[in-house]
């Protein structure tokens, strides 16, 4: 079709299995051939080579340990909500993930309570 575009993606990479990629690093993917919704709002991507989980902005990626033997794990036994982005946890998750570590600063900002992070307002004093 003419003028159509394909849709493509454009996102930081984080855990590559192939281990192509750094995290963190930003790529534009090839032309989407499917997508299928996830119920936690996240979805998976499909181009001809390759399969994406994709958070999309703002989507914290909160850590889930599969076969965990760790004998007190607080991930797994506590439900404790990690962040493996901007490694927030809990009382240290701002409203919107920042797609990146947090500073010390801010880590310890947000879990003060004296700062948050929205993709709208950026950081902002709550
Ligand atoms: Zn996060
Ligand atoms: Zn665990």
């Amino acid at each position: 079709m003419a003028g159509f575009k394909k849709p493509v993606l454009v996102g930081n990479i984080f855990n590559d299995r192939k281990d192509r990629f750094e995290d963190g690093k930003t790529v534009h993917t090839t032309a989407i051939k499917s997508r299928e919704d996830r119920e936690d709002g996240t979805f998976v991507a499909r181009t001809l080579n390759s399969t994406y989980l994709v958070y999309p902005m703002g989507t914290h990626r909160l850590a889930t340990h599969e076969n965990c033997d760790r004998p007190h794990c607080p991930i797994c036994e506590g439900g404790l909500a990690f962040c493996e982005t901007c490694r927030g946890a809990e009382a240290s998750l701002p409203t919107e993930c920042p797609g990146r570590k947090m500073t010390e600063e801010e880590e310890e900002g947000v879990m003060a309570g004296i700062i948050d992070f929205t993709w709208e307002k950026g950081w902002m004093r709550r």
